[in-house]
């Protein structure tokens, strides 16, 4: 017998032959367990991202193998390392280039914060050039506390209305970042 698990149906109305439930549900269903991460590694916890991409960890169990290199097909922008301000417009224009909807990991002391790089140089925390939705606490977090983060991320994404991204509330988290 196979010891692999599908995922829980979300809740809804189930009989004979038929189960009902919200288009939300259905769709964040589908959308957490086929998030396409595009990993922007600078520098040390990119390393702890290979890890937890790897065999051992290995992060395609959460529906999350197919990386993306392209922002254009991707949905999860992961954050892994430190970000000098000269990359901070780089980062922002990846972040615009993404379709929505979108979802922002900060891995790490230095995405989160800065970390020990209190410095002229360095942006201390991607969040003043883009919104993040989970943070990774840790230099370097290990690949268990990325996959916390990663499933922190599905919890967002499963409740998410589909309709979020064009309330007034989202259109002014954007605006208060300059972006339309
Ligand atoms: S948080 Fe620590 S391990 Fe991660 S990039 Fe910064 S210095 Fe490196």
């Amino acid at each position: 017998m196979s010891d692999i698990q599908i995922v829980n149906a979300p809740a809804g109305v189930e009989g004979a032959g038929f189960f009902a439930t919200s288009l939300d549900k259905a769709v964040g269903l589908a959308r957490a367990n086929s998030l396409w991460p595009l990993p922007f590694a600078t520098s040390c916890c990119g390393i702890e991202f290979m890890a937890t991409m790897a065999s051992h960890y290995d992060l395609s169990r959460f529906g999350a193998e197919r990386l993306s290199f392209s922002p254009r097909q991707a949905d999860l922008l992961m954050v892994m390392g430190t970000i000098a301000k000269k990359m901070g417009p780089v980062l922002r224009q990846v972040y615009l280039q993404m379709a929505e909807p979108r979802w922002v990991m900060a891995v790490g002391a230095c995405a989160s914060s800065g970390g020990i790089f209190d410095t002229y140089s360095v942006l201390q925390g991607i969040d003043e050039v883009i919104p993040v939705d989970v943070y990774v606490p840790g230099c370097p977090p290990r690949p268990e506390a990325i996959i916390d983060g990663f499933i922190n991320i599905q919890k967002l994404v499963k409740t998410e209305t589909v309709r979020r991204r064009n309330e007034p509330q989202y259109q002014q988290l954007l605006a208060s970042y300059g972006i339309q």
